[in-house]
Order: structure tokens, then C-alpha cells, then sequence
């Protein structure tokens, strides 16, 4: 009798909820039904339909399930298309915005005129086509207090971009330029709020160190615009590149035998600014390619944790490259993170073993070897080294093929390869380019979405499509978690949505 009594408590307690749903609905803003939801949470769950309040999601779940627990003010139907987060690239250069020297500060102007001038003495110091950028203008302070025009700030910002944030962050101000590469024409509608959107989210790392690194280290990590852009933190170099036989080796390059490639930094100068930055609260990134560079990062980065414990922000290497095998482990046991671009490999390939020999090659874009270690790798595409296309950036982690498909025989490694000498072991090349190194496919659009999301320290906010997030998303025309591996290239991205309203198409 007592097992049959708890039953019927469940029953009851089962029964009674929805009736008091039905009684109180939530209001939300936007009910997105009829898709295929892939949350990328640790479950991997995919739901049909989505709540969006305030440009955030509120749940996740089946159609009937959040029909009957919100209101919504507006139901969108994705007409059972595939959704998935927001790509990220983890690594990319925009020009003027990535170089964040350009910060005005606009606080202390007392008019118009003011600001006007203050644009008008950047522009004349900044780079062709450089973004101007500001902050902290108030029309309040100004003694006409009237909303500034994109006129009166083309007539001093010549052919530059000009990106000024109101002091509230709430709002910003535009020259015409700024307005055309945003894709804000006068038929798109306004933003509840105002014309305050920037039609994606960026996080901006400073390359080091200059006045602009001084003027972050003062002001902290600083976010503008409801994460529009953030400015995380501080980028240096240990070495060059592969290519050009700048990335520092450990042993000299097969094909340059005197050559051990370009050390930018010393250990200690890259201990010292990592030291400052994270007791600022910043991240730093340090761009290593070689096996040297990549261990001389590592030894930095642990000299610099001895004095200052764990970061509250993960410290990154920048395309790890190439790794002596003693040095794979050390990431995860560092807890350094190794932000990597897929296409590289997939650009590189052709020559890599030359530069690096039959043995080294072993620990060239090693992400299997590094995954299995237990760290994530944010990926990236170095844009405008590589196109920024991230299915293309999923694709290589996965294949680690070109477009065409090669590698995928042997004869193709001899004719289009250079260095390779027979004879060239018959498994080596069949599952794409040293393939057993590739990411499986969920790790690979994790590499896209939520690991770099983790390794900017914003995995609260975005990366994948859990409550509480920016409701940040792309339709696309595929199941990419199983479209074979040529079907990615041809994928399209239909849709893409930021904070819950359509960014792209514009209508
Ligand atoms: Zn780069």
C-alpha cells in the first residue's frame, strides 16, 4: 500500500504541472518551432523548437513542450531546416578593428565640434581605410543636445570607417562607410534601442606592446555594446611562420640545414607580460608556430602561473604548429589552451614534410594527439590568410584534405607533394593527410562554435544554444553532423541570427 501511495503522488505531481503552465504563461519575444535544434551542449541535444526574451534563449525543447509553457509575441517557423550556435573563428585579423590602437575617448567633449575634432587628428595618423574607433560620447554633455549625424562625421573621416560608442554603450554613432560595411542602408529596420547593432560579436586581442597595450592594461578587459565586442586581452610573437622558414625549430629545417628560424621574444619578456596582463585580468595570446617557439611559450606561460597562480582567463598559443612530442602533454597539464586553423594544414601540406622531415611532421597540426590529452581546440583561419569560411575550417579538421579530396592515394602524394621520397608508407595518406591526426566531426564544429566561445572566456554567454545564452545562430542547408565530408563544402548558410533577430539576409 505504501509503494502503491507514491505512486500516485507522482501521477499527481506529473499531472498538475501543466495545468498550472497553462494558468501562467511566460511571456517571450520569439518562439522558433519546426527545426532541427543541435544545442552542442555535452548531451548533445537537439530540440525543435527554441524561446528567445531579450535576445537570449529561454529554453530549448519540443514544439507542444514550450507552446503551452510561453506566450510569445511573435512564432517563426524554420521550416525543419538544420540550427545550429553561431560559428565562431577563434583566430582571424580585422583590419583597424583588430588593432585596437584606434580608441578615442570621447568623455571629456563638450560638443559636436569636439568629437569631430578629435576624429579629424586620428584620421590623419591612421593607416588607408583603417577603422576609427570611440567611445564614450554623450549628447547630454553637449551644449546642443541633439543626436549626432553620419554627415557631420563624414565631412572629417575621409574614406576611414568611423565606429563612435555612445557613453552608455547603447548606441553608436556611424559615418556612412562604417554604415556600408556594416550593410545598414536606410531600408534596414532600426534595432529596438536604436542603431546599435553591430551585426556580429568580436573579441579583440591587442597586439603588443604599444600605447594601446598600455591604455588596456589600465582599463581592464572591457566589453562594449552588450558584447558586441569585447577587449580581451593581449597578443605577442614568438616566431614567424612555416612558410618562410621564420617559425623557430628546435633542430634546423630539413631543407635549410643552417636555418633555425625567427625567435621574436625571450621567455623572460613573455613571462613578464603575461604576468602583468592576467594580474590586470586580461588574457594573453602568444602566436607560436615551431617547435621551439611552441616550448618556449610553454616554459613562459608556466614560469609566469608559478607567480601568479591559475588565470581567470585561459592563456592561449596562437596556431601551435609544430610540437616536439615532449610538449604535447603540457597544454592540457598547463591548462594552456592551443587555438589552431585547420586550413593551414590543409594549405601547408604540399610542403610541410619538407621543411620539417619525416619524423617532425609527426607533431606538425597534431590535434588528435593533442585532443587526446584532454584539452579543446579552438579553431580559427587566420582570415586573411585563409578564407574565413568555418565550414571550410570544419571540413580540413576533419578530412584534412583539400577541396579536390587529395590527399588520397599514394600516387597523389607523389605527384603533388613535395619532399616525399619512396617509398611512402601505403596507409599513410589514404584517410587525408597523416589522418589519423584528424578531429572527428562533432569535435570539429566544436572547434567552431563552443570551444572558441571557452577559450575567450565568454562560454557563459555563447557557443552553443543553452539557456541563458545570446540566442546567436545559423540555418543551414545541411545536417553538418552528417553530411559526408565533401557535402560541408557545398553546404550553405541560409540564415544567420544575432541576439535572436535576423542578421543575414537582410530581408
Ligand atoms: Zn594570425
Amino acid at each position: 500500500m505504501r509503494l502503491f501511495r507514491s505512486f500516485a503522488i507522482i501521477i499527481l505531481t506529473v499531472m498538475t504541472i501543466p495545468v498550472l503552465q497553462a494558468d501562467a504563461q511566460e511571456g517571450v519575444d520569439v518562439l522558433f518551432i519546426n527545426a532541427r535544434i543541435h544545442v552542442l551542449d555535452s548531451a548533445n541535444t537537439i530540440g525543435d523548437a527554441m524561446a528567445v526574451r531579450g535576445g537570449v534563449i529561454v529554453a530549448v525543447g519540443s514544439g507542444p513542450e514550450l507552446r503551452a509553457r510561453y506566450a510569445a509575441k511573435e512564432v517563426h517557423d524554420i521550416g525543419h531546416r538544420n540550427l545550429f550556435p553561431g560559428f565562431t573563428d577563434a583566430h582571424g585579423h580585422l583590419h583597424g578593428l583588430g588593432e585596437e590602437e584606434m580608441i578615442l575617448t570621447l568623455q571629456d567633449t563638450k560638443s559636436m565640434d569636439a568629437v569631430l575634432q578629435k576624429v579629424r587628428g586620428r584620421v590623419a595618423a591612421a593607416p588607408p581605410g583603417a577603422w576609427i574607433r570611440g567611445r564614450g560620447w554623450d549628447e547630454n554633455t553637449w551644449r546642443q543636445r541633439v543626436l549626432p549625424s553620419r554627415i557631420a562625421l563624414d565631412s572629417v573621416s575621409g574614406g576611414h570607417p568611423v565606429f563612435l560608442s555612445r557613453v552608455d554603450g547603447h548606441a553608436v554613432w556611424l559615418n556612412s562607410r562604417a554604415l556600408a560595411l556594416a550593410g545598414i542602408t536606410r531600408e534596414t529596420a532600426d534595432p529596438p534601442g536604436g542603431k546599435d547593432a553591430f551585426p556580429f560579436r568580436l573579441t579583440g586581442y591587442i597586439d603588443g606592446p604599444g600605447n594601446a597595450w598600455d591604455r588596456l592594461l589600465r582599463d581592464g578587459r572591457t566589453v562594449i555594446g552588450d558584447e558586441h565586442l569585447v577587449l580581451a586581452g593581449l597578443k605577442l610573437y614568438a616566431d614567424g611562420s612555416l612558410g618562410s622558414r621564420g617559425a623557430l625549430l628546435l633542430e634546423p629545417y630539413t631543407d635549410a640545414p643552417h636555418n633555425l628560424g625567427l625567435q621574436l621574444n625571450t621567455i623572460d619578456s613573455i613571462r613578464a607580460r603575461a604576468v602583468d596582463a592576467m594580474r590586470h585580468g586580461l588574457q594573453v595570446c602568444v602566436h607560436a608556430i615551431g617547435d621551439a617557439g611552441n616550448r618556449l611559450v610553454l616554459d613562459a606561460y608556466e614560469a609566469a602561473m608559478r607567480e601568479t597562480g591559475r588565470p581567470a582567463f585561459p592563456l592561449r598559443v596562437e596556431h601551435v604548429q609544430v610540437l616536439a612530442p615532449a610538449d604535447i602533454p603540457r597544454f592540457a597539464s598547463l591548462g594552456v589552451i592551443p587555438s589552431m586553423q585547420p586550413t593551414h594544414c590543409t594549405s601547408d601540406m604540399p610542403w610541410a614534410e619538407a621543411r620539417l622531415g619525416p619524423v617532425r611532421v609527426r607533431g606538425a597540426y597534431a590535434w588528435r594527439s593533442l585532443l587526446n590529452t584532454g584539452v579543446i581546440i579552438p579553431g580559427g583561419s587566420d582570415t586573411p590568410v585563409e578564407r574565413p569560411n568555418p565550414l571550410w575550417g570544419i571540413y580540413a579538421a576533419c578530412a584534412r584534405r583539400d577541396h579536390a579530396g587529395s590527399p588520397s592515394t599514394k600516387e597523389d602524394i607523389l605527384l603533388h607533394f613535395q619532399g616525399m621520397k619512396e617509398p611512402v608508407p601505403s596507409n599513410r595518406y589514404t584517410d587525408g593527410w597523416f589522418g589519423e591526426q584528424r578531429m572527428t566531426r562533432m569535435e570539429a564544429i566544436r572547434a567552431f562554435t563552443i570551444w572558441p566561445a571557452r577559450a575567450a572566456g565568454l562560454e557563459k554567454t555563447m557557443g552553443s544554444l543553452e539557456a541563458g545564452k545570446h540566442a546567436d545562430f545559423v540555418v543551414l542547408s545541411t545536417d553538418i553532423t552528417t553530411v559526408p565530408d565533401a557535402g560541408l563544402l557545398s553546404t550553405e548558410v541560409l540564415e544567420t541570427w544575432v541576439g535572436g533577430k535576423k542578421a543575414w539576409p537582410l530581408r
